[in-house]
């Protein structure tokens, strides 16, 4: 069976009640959700990927809970580093009262400027699981409306 069988036969949806019913549900969650992890995260909730808990957002005090900060968990799991650990409606809200603020005039600054090391690798960094998988559907959008582009044009 391929990768892509494989997958497909776990849900690709999280079900809040699949902690109801049973491990194997959960571990079938968690298992889509290793895959993309950005399926963790919805407009009301996170799920946390280590107990599959669900919540508003994973607090450090969650995280440290299972001997975790957010950094790592971020990295652990393939998140980009500047992802927020909580629903899109929270995170939405924050980034308003930020903006409002004036916060992000503040605190800008280029980080390869700041920090040396980062100069000496000429800014390359990890790619997160997070983007990679964002960057493929990206590029799966794009083929799709080529192809519907192209069959608009011979039909
Ligand atoms: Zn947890």
């Amino acid at each position: 069976m391929s990768a892509d069988g494989v997958l497909a036969i776990v849900p690709a949806e999280v079900g809040d009640e699949a902690g109801a019913v049973g491990l194997s549900p959960v571990l079938g969650t968690l298992a889509a959700l290793l895959a993309d992890p950005r399926q963790a995260i919805t407009e009301d909730s996170i799920r946390c990927l280590i107990c599959a808990g669900v919540f508003r957002q994973l607090t450090n005090t969650h995280l440290r809970g299972h001997g975790t900060s957010a950094s790592e968990y971020k990295g652990r799991f393939g998140y980009n580093r500047g992802r927020p650990l909580m629903c899109l409606a929270l995170a939405r809200r924050y980034a308003e009262r930020a903006r409002s603020a004036g916060l992000a005039a503040r605190i800008r600054r280029r980080p390869i400027l700041v920090d040396p090391e980062l100069r000496k690798r000429g800014g390359a960094r990890t790619i997160a699981l997070e983007e990679l998988l964002t960057r493929r559907d990206a590029r799966r959008r794009e083929i799709l409306s080529r192809i519907a582009a192209q069959n608009g044009q011979t039909a």
